[in-house]
């Protein structure tokens, strides 16, 4: 009987670990995803300011390479029977493992300690609440003002975004401390300088306190209107690991081992955000589709090996820079050292949208390719020295 590979969740990590799971025989794998297409996130900035996002269909890319797909959100683990339920259009469902990949991803944080966030604040988040969020956007008046809470890179990419397609609209990005740490001078000054270009207001060293209906409150007594609120502080992963008596981290992050497999449950494989990376595997892990790639695919080769027999390699990963888009027409790329911090050097401008542009065609057709060739295409830089 063949091994049973399941793949739960379809996101970057789990895209790049089907495709390569199809160069090797002797596995049934099974891909399980709550949607029935695979969902860009890296691009949901630019689908929530209007731009659209061709839908690549699970069954269709995978049935034809022999792969299974079911659509169903997964319930509930039961590691010690194999065994996963979940909640498909036709009802619950059992499905068994023998190899289980575990990877979920993330989804927006929610702070329920800041009243009201959590019931009026908008996300990022894949959904019939991003199709409304969208919609509202195109409808509202000029003049009309959106904030957005967090200057992290999801928060830049969704300002910046909604700013050059609504120009219109008044948009605001609210940062609890200073913004943007982690860049070279050079590449602070060029996000600056486009937010200013783009009128775009940016209030550091804010907390914001409650949010309403129509109004922000920020913890010096401020408070601002906001026809749209967008809550972009950070992710969260699921608990649904940690419910199954899964060892996870503080955060809900299933710990591995240095080939990422789980210290509790060593026949499942935790990859993409829902794994918690060891210093050994990544100097400087954060949660990012450049690190989720990666580990689809070595997890897949790392199946392949196990059931070979061969010997294991340890999983490695190090970031080279760090791609925040400014809208259509300007980005920046950091270049950053192997502990994510920043080097000297960072492209602007054309170069650096290209550079940009390239990266979230790759995550997509990268896996594509893969899957119609058989061949091993992803690679990615493999720091030895940490
Ligand atoms: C707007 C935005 C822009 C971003 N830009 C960048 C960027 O430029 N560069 C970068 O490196 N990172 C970026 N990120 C972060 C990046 O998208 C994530 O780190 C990445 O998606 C993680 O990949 P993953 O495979 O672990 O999980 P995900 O891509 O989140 O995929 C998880 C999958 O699991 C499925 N799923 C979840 N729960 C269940 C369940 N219970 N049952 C069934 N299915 C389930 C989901 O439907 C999803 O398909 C961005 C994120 C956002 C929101």
């Amino acid at each position: 009987m063949k091994t049973q590979i399941v793949i739960a969740g379809g996101g970057y990590a789990g895209l790049f670990a089907a495709a390569r799971l199809r160069k090797y025989s002797g596995m049934n794998v099974v891909l399980i995803d709550a949607h029935d297409h695979f969902v860009q996130r890296v691009r949901l900035h630019e689908y929530l300011a209007g731009g659209s996002m061709p839908k690549l269909a699970y069954r269709e890319l995978l049935a034809s390479h022999g792969l299974d797909f079911i659509q169903g959100r997964i319930q509930s683990i039961q590691p010690d029977q194999q065994t996963l339920i979940l909640e498909a259009a036709e009802g619950a469902r059992i499905v068994r493992y023998d190899w289980l990949l575990y990877g979920l991803g993330s989804r927006t944080k929610r702070w329920d300690h800041i009243p009201g966030l959590n019931e009026w604040a908008q996300t990022l988040d894949a959904g019939p609440q991003l199709d409304r969020t969208r919609q509202r956007l195109q409808e509202l008046p000029a003049g009309e003002s959106v904030v957005i809470m967090g200057a992290g890179l999801t928060g830049l990419e969704a300002a910046t975004e909604i700013k050059e397609a609504h120009p219109h609209l008044a948009v605001t990005l609210v940062n609890a401390g200073r913004a943007f740490p982690g860049y070279a001078p050079g590449a602070e000054q060029e996000i600056r300088n486009v937010l200013r270009r783009l009128d775009i207001r940016l209030m550091e060293g804010r907390q914001v306190t409650r949010v309403e209906a129509a109004r922000i409150h920020c913890d010096d007594g401020s408070s601002m209107p906001c026809a749209v609120a967008i809550h972009c502080m950070g992710l969260e992963v699921s608990s649904l690991a940690r419910d199954a008596g899964i060892r996870t981290a503080a955060n809900g992050q299933i710990q591995v081992d240095p080939y990422l497999r789980s210290l509790s449950h060593p026949n499942i494989l935790a990859v993409g955000d829902a794994a918690e990376l060891d210093a050994a595997s990544c100097p400087a892990p954060r949660m990012s589709c450049a690190a989720a790639c990666p580990m689809g695919t070595y997890a897949a080769d790392t199946l392949h090996r196990l059931q070979s027999g061969q010997k294991l390699l340890p999983f490695r990963f190090g970031f080279t820079g760090r791609c925040v888009s400014l809208g259509r027409r300007a980005a920046v790329v950091q270049l950053v050292n192997a502990l994510d911090q920043p080097r000297r050097w960072f492209f602007r401008g054309r170069l650096a949208v290209w550079i940009k542009e390239m990266i979230c065609r790759g995550t997509v057709q990268v896996p594509q390719w893969e899957l119609r060739w058989g061949l091993a295409l992803n690679r990615w830089y493999q720091p030895k020295d940490i």
